[in-house]
């Protein structure tokens, strides 16, 4: 592996792949090999004095102090212990969940990629009993994955189709994806790269070594001023490992910002800690955009992590995906939108669930997202609505959709809808937008 003088100093790949990075403690062990650990030792008093201010939530403690007795506050607030603790296979589901018969029969029989992965936390948020709770569903596994509607595809994107060296893919003229890892803390059962996530020694693996061809792609390209990481989940990624990328990547100076796209400061709070946070600092300008689904994830712990993410200088945006009976209703966007805003987090985009391999169940009509669109713009902050996109199957990228609100045109005037449908002229006498229209039935005025 080449090494690279950075800022004065001899910079090395960090050479103890297994010290933080929990997956690789963990990912060695087949899903019936992993038992509900009963943690009943204290953290060290070091670490548990820091993770003791972390916050828990009541409903979270009374959970955790049913299904993980013995489990210190300090432990539970351990995002290694969050992780190691994973429900990963059916005896879990069934301690932790009252399973619904296509729930324990999809659980019993997966195997290979986007496996069954749920940190403790946040299953303390899903209902026990109830299969149809939107955080529950997204995330235990159900036989309706099997259904495979016309349309669908593994790579629905065909990022495949643009990968331009390892975990680097090259779409849009100035920037990249770069995946990362193929390790997440928790697998999202619509999850677009449900081909490349959780299934370790697979086809889909990122490691520092594998990083350096996507490194050296990204030192010849000088045109890609904006890298993306992603994964997987990068901040499944140990610090000191991921340090290192930033660092590799904040020395090419073409790159003018990097962002991370994470769904852990919802799922897996607790890994926001104060050293990780500092570790960021460094590599600014550092944007983030969090993947974000339900108000309920608006929780005392993604408060914390959130606010630590903000207060370190970094710019949050959001990501949710649209989905049929989760969150696709004005009632349940519009809190969360707002809950985000009053966060700091931008709502950033709302995406239309892509058609991937056994997601109908969870696919909307596209109307539904331009709905709730039309509820939020006017009727609340601008800030807290979002760009509502279709990421176009066979790799066309993100295409915005909006609502028209160019009613026509009445000579020199145009003709625009506000966001109560009232129309408006406005003196546009060179323009020509809206002259395509249908000349519209105007009141008297
Ligand atoms: S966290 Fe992201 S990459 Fe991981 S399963 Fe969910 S959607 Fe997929």
């Amino acid at each position: 592996m080449s090494l690279q003088v950075v800022r004065g100093r001899e910079l090395k790949p960090p050479s103890r792949p297994g010290r933080t990075e929990p997956d690789a403690r963990s990912g060695s062990k087949t899903s019936q090999e992993s038992p509900i650990p009963r943690i009943g030792k204290a953290a060290s008093p070091a670490s548990g004095k820091t993770l003791l201010r972390f916050p828990v939530g009541e409903e979270t403690r009374a959970f955790y102090r049913r299904f993980y007795p013995g489990t210190t506050t300090a432990e539970w607030n351990d995002w290694h212990w969050q992780f190691q603790a994973r429900i990963r296979n059916l005896e879990m589901l069934e301690k932790v969940f009252v399973l619904a018969e296509d729930e324990r029969l999809a659980a019993s029989r997966h195997k290979g990629p986007l496996p069954v992965g749920i940190t403790p936390y946040y299953a303390s948020l899903m209902s026990r009993e109830d299969a149809s709770e939107p955080l529950r569903r997204t995330h235990v596994i159900s036989t309706k994955e099997d259904i495979v509607l016309p349309g669908e595809s593994i790579d629905p994107l065909d990022e495949d189709h643009d990968t331009a060296a390892p975990g680097i893919v090259h779409r849009y003229p100035d920037r990249v994806l770069f995946l990362t890892t193929g390790t997440c803390s928790t697998y999202c059962r619509y999850c677009t790269r449900a081909r490349a996530v959780g299934n370790p020694g697979g086809e889909y693996q990122f490691s520092p070594k594998q990083w350096e061809k996507g490194l050296a792609y990204l030192e010849a390209h000088t045109e890609v001023r904006d890298v993306l990481l992603s994964g997987g989940d990068p901040l499944s990624i140990a610090d000191d490992k991921l340090d290192w990328l930033l660092t590799r990547l904040r020395a090419m100076k073409h790159i003018e910002f990097l962002r991370i796209g994470s769904k852990i400061p919802m799922v897996l709070p607790q890994r926001i800690t104060k050293a990780f946070v500092k570790m960021l600092k460094k590599h600014h300008p550092l944007f983030m955009s969090i993947h974000v689904t339900h108000p309920r994830e608006l929780t005392p712990e993604t408060t914390e992590a959130l606010n630590r993410l903000a207060d370190a200088g970094v710019p949050l945006g959001s990501q949710t995906v649209v989905m049929k009976g989760i969150n696709d209703d004005i009632s349940i966007m519009k809190p969360l939108m707002q809950g985000l805003l009053k966060r700091r987090v931008r709502p950033y985009y709302l995406y239309q669930t892509d058609p991937v391999r056994g997601s109908g169940h969870f696919r909307t009509t596209v109307d539904a997202g331009l709905k709730i669109i039309e509820g939020l713009r006017g009727f609340t902050t601008g800030y807290a609505t979002p760009i509502f996109a279709v990421d176009a199957p066979g790799g066309g990228g993100k295409i915005q959709i909006a609502p028209d609100m160019v009613v026509g045109r009445d000579g020199d005037d145009l003709l625009l809808k506000n966001f109560e449908g009232k129309v408006y002229r406005y003196p546009d006498p060179l323009g020509t937008l809206g002259s395509d229209k249908p000349k519209p039935k105007l009141p008297a005025e």
